[in-house]
């Protein structure tokens, strides 16, 4: 095909991770629907499609090199699942995965799971429970929803936290929470960008308590409603979701796909866009869906808009170590009946936190032998990755020690380097996505798309991919056909 002809529209999607790959799929059934003639070309540095999403299997362990499962509560990844006809390869995470638990005073401490839990457990003093308790009283905020236009008005999770249930509940909760999604720090997380439902919450029913009230009553009173947030993943764990993507691709003539070829440049080629590759080549094409991280965009787009790739630079990233430890049953004294453990800041601990993996789904660890994953680094260690593979195992074992009843050395070790794992969407990102819309508006064509902006989870990045392709589509069918630009 030549690189532009007649009617024929083409895209390019800069990374292979499940944003890129669900777009361009997402693109393609929507062209189709469309009667758009439509190619697809798919850029991925790496020399595998997947990005976050990478599972290791070997001598009967399956590793998880970035997430562990998902929410089954977002409609889009549930078509995508179906669409992929990924439903029979599902697996729901096991019932003990819902006791969870925090290290409080250097012990194991479960999260109380119900209201009667909560009144019971000893981890809060009865003046921070009445203090929770006390939540139904404390006004609700007159400027919520204001973030976006108005940065002074964006909380932190942590502000939230102490304002609402107070500050014990902020520290031994909210802060462990967050580790655990963002690997982030509390104090410089926005509420808004983060957790966009505790601000909905909030604004409409003026409480959490109400609204969590509100929320069951209507769970009770619906005939089907739905799913309600297990977590899932797949048999062969979370890589058969771009394997599964990038073999429906692959079977389309429509796509082409290519690993091993990062994107160099951007730049306006007449009324569309030249990408270039880091091999010499360029592609000219109609439409840009940028799925690579924010700070990759921020280099693509350096010449071109150097005050937007300075907002794109304004997105941080956190490094983050995953320690994969596996030992022998008989070896661990705890009965790791749960999904596994977060660390509270004020702990002082090296580790986030550490999940008891081989508890939480089936066939993650060869008979008589039990994994755990354990995580280190985020805001508050910022060096973690300066130390190498054995110290950072150590660090993990030492620190587990006691906790989990561990004897003698672990059978199997894989330590998983995240340079930049998870995007911070720290207090003012709101309005830093408003900034950059607003640049995006003079670069008619290029998309931004992926966990640096409007969700990190993969659930976040499965649901854009939906409103991101159809976005693509209603300006390529709105727009005529492009001028030509230069030959590659
Ligand atoms: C340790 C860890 C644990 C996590 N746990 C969970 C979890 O349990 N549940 C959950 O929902 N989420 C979890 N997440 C978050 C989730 O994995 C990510 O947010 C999600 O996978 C992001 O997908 P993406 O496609 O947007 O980005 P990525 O996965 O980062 O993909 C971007 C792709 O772009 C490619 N790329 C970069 N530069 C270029 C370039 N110049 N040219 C071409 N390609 C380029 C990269 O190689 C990569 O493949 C976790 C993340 C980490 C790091």
């Amino acid at each position: 095909m030549s690189e532009r002809s007649g009617n024929v529209r083409r895209a390019v999607v800069i990374g292979g991770g499940v944003s890129g790959l669900a777009t361009a799929l997402r693109l393609l059934d929507g062209a189709t629907q469309r009667g758009l003639d439509l190619r697809v070309d798919v850029l991925e540095a790496a020399p595998d499609f997947g990005g976050n999403l990478r599972t290791l299997a070997h001598d009967g362990w399956r590793l998880e090199w970035g997430p562990n499962g998902f929410l089954d509560n977002e409609p889009a990844t549930l078509r995508l699942v179906e669409r992929l006809g990924l439903s029979g390869e599902l697996v729901r995470s096991s019932d003990a995965a819902r006791r969870r638990f925090l290290v409080v005073g250097g012990r194991l401490r479960e999260i109380p799971a119900s209201p009667p839990a909560f009144l019971r457990t000893d981890l809060f003093t009865p003046r921070a429970k009445l203090r929770v308790l006390g939540e139904l009283l404390v006004p609700r905020r007159r400027d919520l929803g204001r973030a976006a236009e108005d940065p002074a008005t964006d909380e932190s999770v942590w502000e939230f936290g102490r304002r609402r249930l107070g500050r014990d509940f902020a520290e031994l909760m909210l802060d462990p929470m967050v580790k655990g999604i963002f690997g982030g720090d509390a104090r410089r997380l926005s509420l808004a960008a983060a957790f966009p439902r505790m601000v909905e919450l909030e604004r409409d029913h003026g409480s959490l308590f109400r609204a969590l009230a509100a929320i069951s009553r209507k769970r009770r009173k619906a005939a089907d409603a739905g799913p309600s947030g297990t977590l899932h993943s797949f048999r062969e764990g979370m890589a058969a979701l771009p394997a599964a993507l990038a073999r429906s691709l692959g079977a389309d003539p429509r796509a082409t796909l290519v690993t091993s070829r990062g994107v160099a440049s951007l730049r306006r080629d007449g009324d569309g866009w030249r990408v270039g590759a880091d091999d010499g080549g360029s592609i000219a094409c109609d439409a840009v869906v940028h799925a690579a991280p924010a700070h990759a965009a921020a280099a693509h787009l350096r010449g071109l808009d150097p005050a937007l790739a300075g907002q794109l630079d304004g997105i941080p990233y956190v490094p983050m170590a995953v320690i994969a430890l596996g030992y022998a049953r008989d070896d661990v004294a705890h009965d790791l009946d749960g999904f596994g453990m977060l660390i509270p800041t004020c702990e002082h601990s090296r580790l986030l936190g550490a999940l008891w993996t081989s508890s939480i789904f089936p066939g993650r660890a060869p008979q008589g032998r039990v994994l755990l994953h354990c995580m280190a680094g985020g805001p508050l260690d910022p060096r973690v990755l300066d130390d190498g593979d054995g110290a950072l195992r150590d660090r993990a074992v030492a620190e587990l020690r006691g906790l989990l009843g561990l004897r003698g050395e672990p059978v199997m070790v894989q330590v998983f380097r995240h340079a930049r794992a998870i995007a911070q969407y720290e207090p003012g990102h709101l309005a830093l996505l408003r900034r950059i819309d607003a640049r995006l508006a003079d670069l008619p064509g290029l998309h931004l798309s992926g966990s640096s902006y409007r969700g990190v989870s993969v659930n976040a990045c499965l649901k854009e991919s939906e409103s991101m392709a159809a976005a693509v589509l209603d300006r390529l069918a709105a727009s005529g056909p492009r001028t030509e630009g230069g030959a590659a």
